[in-house]
């Protein structure tokens, strides 16, 4: 790429060759294991009988999301440059995510995947351009103040496509995750559907519960029962609204248990930690690293 083509936010940031050869075969690690877990789901699919095989995608690509929260803008470039040319990468605060797309180029997708305040949507939705999508939606009100920011940019420039959202649900019942109740998904989904013209409603999206995360993994033959709980409120949402199940997206699986998820289904796994190491504190993470020169 010639410096022409770069962004003023690029051309300042340096990428460390030892740090981008590191990042991108951590990716291409995770890239491997999430093929092999997504072949096997087909091997899987193929055992189960031809009138239940009718109703599964033929062909399912899974998407993985590079969970960049608290990682330099210059970590997500050399990914996105280099010869991976990652493109989904997942923010947990709107701040960050806004102020890491004004740094880096426009083919990035974003997906904001944190906790996500009602005041925070529209300006979210209305400043950046390249949000792909917005995986944390649990109440009516954040969808419509997603629908009004998105609305607001479609009219100041051509959009082609709808912001996709997920909405959360909260599988664990656990009182200090974010999510909207199992019993409450359907219709949170129809209000997306019905009420927000410039939002598609892509699927659902759970973090679940670490303890039930850990006794998966540590027995090869149980199931997670918060990714149990997420298909089972997808189909219920796939009859209650009678939309087609391949329209609705399963999110989860993260770097602890992105391999279980994708044996249970999953279609998108997010993973922060196994691609771009252990995260610093809040305080003390930095948007970007500057050119050691203007340091
Ligand atoms: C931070 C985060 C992740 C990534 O977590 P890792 O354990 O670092 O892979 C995934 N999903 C959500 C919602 C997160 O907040």
């Amino acid at each position: 790429m010639s410096t022409d083509d770069m962004t003023e936010g690029e051309q300042s940031m340096q990428i460390n060759p030892q740090r981008a050869e590191a990042l991108a075969k951590n990716l291409s690690d995770v890239y491997q294991r999430v093929e092999r877990g997504a072949s096997g789901r087909k091997a899987c699919a193929v055992q189960t009988p031809a009138s239940l095989n009718q109703t599964l995608p033929a062909e399912h690509n899974v998407r993985l999301i590079a969970v960049s929260k608290l990682k330099p803008a210059n970590d997500i470039l050399a990914l996105h440059q280099q010869s991976h040319s990652h493109l989904d990468f997942g923010e947990n605060y709107a701040q960050e995510l806004t102020e890491k797309a004004g740094l880096l180029p426009r083919s990035v997708r974003w997906h904001m995947i944190g906790a996500l305040q009602t005041n925070k949507c529209k300006p979210l939705a209305e400043q950046v351009s390249n949000l792909y999508c917005v995986s944390s939606v649990d109440t009516s009100k954040k969808a419509d103040a997603l629908e009004k920011g998105r609305a607001a940019l479609a009219q100041k420039q051509d959009l082609s496509n709808k912001l996709r959202v997920l909405v959360q649900v909260n599988t664990s019942g656990e009182a200090e995750k974010s999510g909207v109740e199992p019993e409450q998904t359907a219709e949170l989904c129809r209000h997306v559907r019905e009420k927000c013209p410039h939002l598609q409603l892509a699927g659902l999206m759970t973090i679940g519960a670490i303890a039930r995360s850990q006794a998966a993994a540590s027995n090869a033959e149980s199931v997670n029962e918060d990714f149990v709980c997420l298909r089972e409120v997808r189909d219920r949402v796939v009859q209650e609204l009678g939309v087609a199940r391949e329209e609705l997206e399963l999110s989860m699986g993260m770097s602890a248990d992105y391999e279980a998820a994708l044996a249970q289904g999953s279609d998108e796994v997010r993973v922060g930690t196994t691609i771009f190491g252990e995260r610093p504190a809040k305080k003390d993470a930095r948007v970007k690293e500057e050119r050691a020169e203007e340091k």
